[in-house]
């Protein structure tokens, strides 16, 4: 039931993507899987899943995760994915998601609520990260009013946090350290060479190839030159010790630690502005 929708979305004879097995149960205590795909399709954005009862809990963000307390990132809720889906990383040649998906941070999370289902229910959702770019204590806030499908992922304050953008200061994949263009041209050589060279082939994959390029370009550049960005392992030490905002700067990013609820039309307001302004050209 849970990858219905997952299914029900893609073509499993054209794209590379993981069916999926059916939900299992999992002994209670073991770790629960976390990642994040960065997924250059129509728009860039960044796959946030979380492992929870089978499957892979999914929201898309378009301007990718914050370690900045201060920013307040949409995540938009989506279908459930499977499990086997947090280790994906390669190119979807048509369909559903046409594109290509970098595996951009893995680890383990925990809830840092009693019962995730109701949190979700709630959507208020606190959770812990660990993973090798993003760790530390997070929230999960459903935004009132819309489809119910918004949220935002807030960073709280802890050592984790910092002011460091953390998709352009670690751009590249934690499975294969590569770009999108190494996996391109790793996964599907020929549609690399033919998109590349065959104009008015492929329209939309085109448009993928040419984009693709143009990140891996501004990444290069912004990593001094150096022929790859810096590891994702450095990164996350450096994020680590990166000069912390003073607390008096902490006040509007403590919102998800309030315990006043919010009220419906303000948070509304604030919700609506923030997801213009986030979405993806
Ligand atoms: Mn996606």
């Amino acid at each position: 039931m849970a990858l219905k929708e997952y299914r029900a979305k893609r073509n499993f004879a054209v794209s590379p993507e993981p069916k999926g097995t059916d939900p299992k149960a999992k002994k209670k205590g073991a770790p629960l899987f976390f990642c994040v795909q960065k997924h250059l399709a129509s728009h860039l954005h960044y796959d946030l899943r979380l492992e929870h009862d089978g499957v892979l809990l999914s929201w898309a963000v378009p301007k990718g995760p914050s370690i900045n307390p201060a920013d307040k990132r949409l995540a938009m809720h989506v279908e459930d994915h499977p499990i086997e889906y947090g280790t994906f990383e390669g190119v979807i040649p048509d369909g559903y998601g046409a594109g290509i998906v970098m595996l951009w941070d893995e680890g383990t999370w925990e809830p840092l609520v009693d019962d995730v289902a109701d949190a979700l229910r709630k959507g208020d959702l606190k959770l812990q990260l660990h993973g090798v770019k993003l760790k530390g204590s997070w929230a999960l806030i459903r935004t009132k009013g819309g489809d119910g499908r918004s949220w935002l992922l807030i960073k709280h304050r802890d050592e984790w946090a910092g002011p460091i953008d953390i998709a352009t200061f670690a751009p590249l994949s934690i499975k294969s350290n590569g770009d999108f263009t190494d996996i391109m041209s790793q996964a599907s050589p020929d549609l690399w060479t033919s998109n590349r060279a065959a104009k008015g082939g492929q329209t939309h994959m085109l448009k993928v190839a040419e984009r693709a390029v143009a990140i891996a370009e501004e990444n290069r550049k912004a990593s001094g030159g150096r022929e790859a960005s810096l590891k994702p392992r450095e990164a996350g030490k450096l994020a680590s010790k990166a000069k912390r905002p003073k607390p008096k700067a902490a006040t509007t990013a403590s919102a998800p630690a309030r315990s006043t609820p919010r009220t419906p039309g303000a948070s509304g307001r604030a919700a609506r502005s923030r997801a213009t302004r986030s979405r993806p050209r």
